[in-house]
């Protein structure tokens, strides 16, 4: 069983990335810079755009951040987000999500210029990933591709099952498994699927994208699988300093043992997803 090391390839990505940002520098050109939007103050956002900021320093990127309470109108955010869509200095930016009830959050999402859109959620990037055309794709799916490549598992002619069809992880992701660059055969299982066990274990890549703690024991993987494991559910925890820690959507202890690859929560799909917001970014400055 080889344990795909998504914090070890996204630190090597992020140094690819520092590498370029330093050759454009050095060239006269300007810095990529990143936005990010925060609403309120849930834990789960801070902490997410607290790591995106961080890890724009840690690339040499620019970054801002703009904060608002909770109480921000959606005229008030729509507005924002004109100003940010024509803002020169800004090459992309992001609006952390979910949002208030107050505020309709696609409507949101489609103001955002698509060619800022570095989460690759605006419908044009969509619409543009589906049929192949260059676009920021979204980072969860972007992320895991990349690591299927990286450790070279073969996709092509291979049955990908994907749990859960979200738009922003399941959906984009078996999209991206079924096109010509990766080659695989992909079924799509959700909350109303039928034998979803037995589709699972007929599964040669396996990706659990629903937010359901242990969801995949071992008798839902095929002997020889590769297991990429997206959900990450905050569970209480008295081992840790924050008194929480992340649980994936796999039972890691029994599935690990039946697998040939397998991705690890903490510590695989989580810190890719952080670097390809960073690849984006870095493109959408190159375009710039
Ligand atoms: P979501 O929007 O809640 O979608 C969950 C999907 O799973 C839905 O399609 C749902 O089916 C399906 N589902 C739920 N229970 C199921 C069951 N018992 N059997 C079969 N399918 C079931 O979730 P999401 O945003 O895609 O996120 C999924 C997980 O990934 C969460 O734990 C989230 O925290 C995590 N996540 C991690 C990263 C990362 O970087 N590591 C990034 C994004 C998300 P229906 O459509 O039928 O309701």
């Amino acid at each position: 069983m080889t344990l795909i090391d998504g914090k070890a390839t996204s630190q090597q990505i992020k140094a690819e990335i520092a590498e370029e940002v330093k050759k454009m520098v050095a060239s006269g050109l300007k810095a990529p810079h990143l936005a990010a939007v925060l609403v309120g103050h849930d834990g789960g956002s801070e902490s997410y755009v607290a790591h995106k900021i961080k890890d724009c320093e840690s690339v040499g990127f620019k970054s801002s951040l703009i904060r608002y309470e909770d109480d921000v109108t959606e005229s008030e955010l729509l507005k924002k987000v004109e100003e940010l869509n024509t803002d020169p200095e800004l090459d992309g930016f992001i609006v952390q999500l979910p949002l208030p009830d107050h505020i309709n959050e696609q409507k949101i999402i489609e103001a955002i210029n698509p060619a800022k859109d570095v989460d690759g959620f605006h419908p044009e990037n969509v619409g543009r990933m589906v049929v192949g055309l260059p676009g920021f794709v979204s980072a969860t799916p972007f992320g895991i591709v990349e690591l299927l490549k990286r450790y070279k598992v073969e996709t092509s002619g291979k049955h990908c099952v994907v749990i859960g069809r979200s738009n922003i992880v399941g959906r984009p992701l078996s999209i991206l498994m079924s096109q010509k660059e990766m080659n695989a055969t992909v079924t799509v299982v959700h909350s109303r699927t039928e034998n979803l066990k037995a589709l699972c274990a007929s599964a040669d890549i396996l990706v659990a994208a629903l937010g359901r703690p242990g969801f995949v024991t071992a008798d839902m993987v095929k002997e020889g699988a590769t297991v990429i494991d997206v959900g990450t559910t905050r569970i209480k925890s008295d081992q840790t300093k924050s008194g929480w820690k992340l649980k994936g959507d796999v039972d890691f202890d029994s599935v690990a043992e039946k697998c040939a690859f397998i991705t690890p929560v903490p510590g695989g799909v989580g810190p890719m997803t952080r670097v390809a917001l960073l690849k984006n970014t870095l493109l959408a400055a190159k375009r710039n």
